[in-house]
Order: C-alpha cells, then structure tokens, then sequence
C-alpha cells in the first residue's frame, strides 16, 4: 500500500493512559499510523521520551516554562506550544489528519470541536467534549465533513453493534459497568470511603480523575450521555448493566427481543485500533480471545442508591441543553475536592445533586455559551465544597 494509506495522527494527552496505548497500537503498525503531533499536561519526562522516540515536527505542553524546558532539553527541535492554543496548534496547522482527543476535563473541547469543523477523523478518548458540548459536535460535524469515532471500550462496542444502524431500528442498547471497587461495599461503607479505596479499580488502570469516576458510576453516567449524543438515542434507550469481568463491553437489543453482544478482552488498545483503523481490521494488539479457558460471566442491574451520580447523569441527560455540561463540571470539581482530601466520598454527588439543582440549563448554542454554564456550575460548586470541608 502507497504512503496515501498512512493517517497522520495528533495525539493530545500522549502521557496518559490512552495516549500511551494509542503510541504502543502506531508501534505496532507503523506503515499506516504516524504521529505528527503530540501534547501532554503533566509527565515531561516521559513526553520528551515520547518527542525523541516519534519526532512530532508540532509538540505542545500546559505552560510557557515547560515549552522551555523542553526547547532545552530535546535533540530536535519541534515548533513547541503551550495552553489551549497549543491543543489547537496541535490539531490544525500540523499535518494531521486525525486527532486523538485524549485531554481529561473540558479543557479538550475547542481542539475536539476545531479538528471536526477542518474534516478530520477525531477518535475521542476525552468523554467532556461529547457530555459537555455534545450538540456543538454535532454542529461541527456538519460543518466540516469530519469524522466521530469513540474510543472508549463501550462506545467502540457500540460503534460496532450500531454498525449505521438508526436508532429507531433499536429498542434499546446497554453498556456494561464493572462496579468499580465499592460494587458489593454497603451504603454505610461507601458513604465513608477512603481516597486510597476509591483509587483502588479491580479491572482497569487509568488516571485518578476517571478511577473515581468508576467508583462513584459517575463514569458509567457520562457514559450513558455519550451514547446518546453519539448514536442519537434517546435517554430510555440506554441502560447500564453491572459486568465485573468487563468482558462483553456493550450490547443491543432489537424489538423482537434479540440481542448482539459485543466481547474482547479489556485492553483499551482494542478500541483505539479500531477507531485508528476503522473501517479495516488489522491483527490485534493484543492476543486473540481465548474461547478455550474456561469463564464465568455474571450481569445484574445497577443499584442507583448506592450510586447516586447515575441517577444524576440520567437527570442531566433528560433536561437536556446545558444541564450535562453543569453536571460535569460540578463532578470535575468535586472529584479533584475529594482526591485533595477536601471532602469525603459521598461529598461528590452531595456537590452534583446540589449544583444541578442550583444553576438552571440553558440550549446549547455555541461553545461561549456552553463554556458560560460550565463556570457558572463551577462556581457554585466550588461554594458548596468550601461550605462542607471535612
Ligand atoms: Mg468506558
């Protein structure tokens, strides 16, 4: 195949751990992934190893004095950016054309938003820019041609049972949930949990911001918003099933009663090959599934009294507009509150319940606007967290 079949890739949030899998998966088939773009927050030594092993001709970092030290410190020289504008650097005047949004928070919107409106692929790790600016992405993906591939595990699932499928064809599809650590923990348990036990997943390892996401479903929540930004489903056809061997990521179920389920082991290579890739399959990144072990799988429903932030995102999800974005930035704060050591665990959907009740939603129109719901939730939650420092 010509060098015409090579996707030229930015990568931003290369030191995480999407960023990282996504570098292993361009290793592993190097005649049709390159990387021309690279941006990481935190970690500069791992991503000035990163920048000398894959030779970005664009890098970006979070602030001026880290775009120094890198300046100093690599035995090539790159165009290097900082900040926000970097992210958009990054994505837009580099010669890419497919964008790995893997950012944690909102501040992967305007890039995620931008590579859609220049018609590229973007393969978005980063769940904020569809909860929070799910309509603008539509927008932009009418604007500019591009394309939205999910690589979140359930998502990618979904991308495959959907297969272009309406909606409508569906009666509902379910996304499953390992549980997180506190999935058989009592109420009284989890109410009093600790930042090292909620830190503490039983099937995934991934940064502290989504780890305790996954231990309050929160994830699971903003997962539920996803789905239906990404599919166009409406909130009641979208359920949450528990799965704790993350074996079987997503399924659907069609009006005569049928359901496809979709299975591969959890390695989140396997949904960002196949959001690379798509539509071609190429030999894995990790072994084939092996049918000759022997396995037990067990499902259940969710308990949203004990995980309240479900519930929340469900709320979120049918007020529509701005409401997910409020939802969402209430979480990022209360979360980073938490792994301060500010609040207790149950803190985090006291702040959610609160700052959805407190600031009303609005349609989503632009992203100023959407931006403007974000601060005015975070503001409030922020006076709610310093009103109940543990
Ligand atoms: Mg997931």
């Amino acid at each position: 195949m010509g060098s015409a079949d090579v996707r030229r890739l930015a990568i931003l949030g290369s030191t995480g751990s999407i960023g990282t899998s996504t570098l292993a998966v361009v290793q592993a088939h190097p005649e049709r992934l390159a990387i021309v773009a690279l941006a990481a927050g935190r970690n500069l030594e791992l991503f000035r190893q990163q920048c000398e092993r894959f030779r970005p001709a664009y890098v970006s970092v979070a602030e001026a004095g880290d775009a120094g030290w890198l300046r100093s410190s690599l035995n090539y020289a790159p165009a290097i950016h900082f900040g926000t504008e970097g992210l958009l650097a990054c994505a837009l005047q580099s010669e890419a054309d497919t964008l790995v949004a893997a950012v944690v928070g909102a501040a992967g919107l305007a890039s995620t938003e931008a590579a859609l409106r220049a018609g590229h692929r973007v393969c978005v790790a980063n769940k904020e820019a569809l909860v929070v600016g799910g309509e603008l992405m539509h927008l932009a993906l009418q604007a500019g041609g591009g394309e939205l591939l999910p690589v979140d595990s359930e998502h990618a699932a979904l991308h495959q049972l959907m297969a272009g499928r309406s909606p409508q064809l569906v009666r509902e599809v379910r996304i499953t949930a390992s549980g997180g650590p506190f999935r058989d923990w009592s109420l009284e348990r989890i109410q009093a949990a600790t930042v090292v036990e909620a830190l503490n997943h039983p099937t995934w390892k991934m940064g502290p911001k989504i780890t305790i996401d996954s231990a309050t479903l929160m994830n699971k929540g903003l997962e539920v918003i996803e789905a239906s930004v990404l599919f166009g489903l409406r909130p009641e056809q979208i359920q949450v099933t528990l799965h704790p061997q993350s074996q079987v990521h997503a399924m659907v179920g069609f009006h005569d009663g049928t359901y496809q389920l979709q299975v591969c082991a959890n390695d989140m290579k396997l949904p960002i090959q196949y959001a690379l890739l798509y539509p071609e399959r190429l030999d894995g990144p990790v072994p084939t599934y092996d049918w000759n072990q022997a396995r037990t799988w067990t499902f259940g429903p969710p308990d949203l009294e004990r995980f309240p932030c479900l519930a929340l995102a469900y709320a979120a999800l049918r007020v529509g507009g701005t409401a997910p974005a409020i939802l969402n930035a209430a979480n990022e704060e209360a979360v980073a509150a938490f792994l301060a050591g500010r609040i207790g665990f149950w803190g985090i959907q006291a702040c959610v319940a609160q700052t959805l009740d407190a600031v009303p939603s609005e349609p989503a129109r632009d992203l100023a606007q959407v931006m403007d719901s974000d601060s005015r939730a975070r503001s409030r939650a922020r006076e709610w967290l310093d009103r109940h420092i543990t």
